[in-house]
């Protein structure tokens, strides 16, 4: 049996390509992919091409089609059962891994980057990527059953809303009456409302630009209780004037590209506040000022991906259907369309305002 997968074969290059269903060992398994969701880092790979040869998609949700016993056990699912596939494949024997940061796995290996949808065709069976009909899954592989009540353009989800649980509650230990700033609405700015939310945040404040009406009308069916347009509104005046001036005790930053929200950030927090820094920039922040940081004794980290605790807690997000998910999620497309997929996740494709997109095999 034979599995359709799209492979990208250079810069802006994609492929329909077909491999061989490997047989299944003890302590392996094999995904039915039910839709693949597309990150901000398929887009950043279609257009650059840093990985050739590889299969992309690192967020999928699927049925477990074949597993085997010692695979079943550990993962504690059984054919037939409906999964959300973590991105990491660690080595677990590393310091990171060993000390419970398995995110920050150090090691590579021989399969390149330690994720799927990055390692190389040539490394058989081939099939380590999401947009693709079925996705082998590793011993390495750590996932987390989902209902089938869901619609699966909700399921998929499960990626983002875990980076809004961990950037926007886990990380900066957000709790009962904190007042949280989010900076950027992308995916992970509107999942990060909810990550504040569950955390017990009394007051959510979300930025965005002027072309981002939309997703800003969602943020406020998530909960936030106020939106920014950055383009009219300066958001350290707003927050001050909604803090009576104590300003915020959570700042998370998930704006792609742009510094001065970084540099914001020093201004926006209150004294003892948190700052996470979750959003991929071209080049160095300037004016960066330290001073700020000592004389208020804030705290600022970086948030890499996300981790078991934070999926679990995603998953039962969406399984409450407390939030209305099905907003965030704009478009679905078949794997020969994939190009467009990533073109509209990209805001190339014109009258398309791509939120979370996803990859089907159908
Ligand atoms: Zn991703
Ligand atoms: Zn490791």
């Amino acid at each position: 049996m034979k599995s359709r997968a799209i492979v990208q074969t250079g810069k802006r290059q994609l492929e329909l390509q077909q491999f061989d269903i490997p047989n299944i060992g003890d302590d392996e398994g094999l995904l039915r992919i039910e839709q693949s969701g597309v990150c901000g880092s398929d887009w950043s790979q279609y257009k650059m091409g840093h990985f050739s040869g590889v299969v992309p998609g690192h967020e999928p949700i699927g049925i477990i089609e074949e597993i085997g016993s010692i695979a079943a056990q550990r993962w504690n699912v059984k054919k037939g059962d409906r999964v959300a596939v973590e991105t990491m494949l660690p080595c677990g024997f590393c310091r990171p891994c060993v000390s419970g940061k398995y995110n920050l796995c150090i090691a590579a290996g021989e399969k390149g980057i330690n994720a799927y949808g990055y390692h190389s065709i040539e490394i058989k069976p081939s099939l380590w990527g999401g947009h693709a009909e079925y996705m082998y899954l590793d011993p390495h592989t750590l996932l987390h059953k989902v209902s089938k009540d869901i619609a699966p353009e909700v399921a998929v989800m499960f990626n983002p809303l875990g980076a809004g649980v961990r950037w926007a509650g886990v990380l900066p230990q957000t709790k009962i009456g904190d007042v949280v700033v989010i900076l950027g609405c992308g995916q992970r700015g509107l999942a990060s409302v909810i990550g504040a939310k569950e955390s017990g945040a009394k007051m959510v404040i979300v930025t965005g630009l002027g072309v981002d009406g939309h997703k800003l009308e969602i943020a406020k069916a998530f909960g936030a209780d106020r939106t920014v347009n950055v383009e009219k509104e300066k958001i350290v005046d707003v927050v001050r004037e909604m803090t009576n001036g104590l300003m915020a005790d959570v700042v998370v930053e998930v704006t792609s590209g742009a510094t001065q929200p970084v540099v914001d950030s020093l201004d926006i927090a209150g004294r003892g506040g948190r700052i996470v820094l979750a959003g991929a920039k071209y080049g160095r922040v300037p004016e960066f000022d330290s001073n700020k940081m000592m004389r208020k004794e804030l705290t600022m980290m970086g948030a890499l991906a996300v981790d078991f605790n934070a999926y679990e807690s995603a998953v039962g997000i969406i399984e409450s259907g407390k939030y209305p998910l099905e907003l965030m999620h704009t478009h679905t497309y078949p794997l020969a369309e994939s190009d467009l997929a990533l073109r509209v996740l990209g805001n190339e494709v014109e009258g398309e305002h791509g939120i979370h997109v996803s990859i089907t095999p159908e």
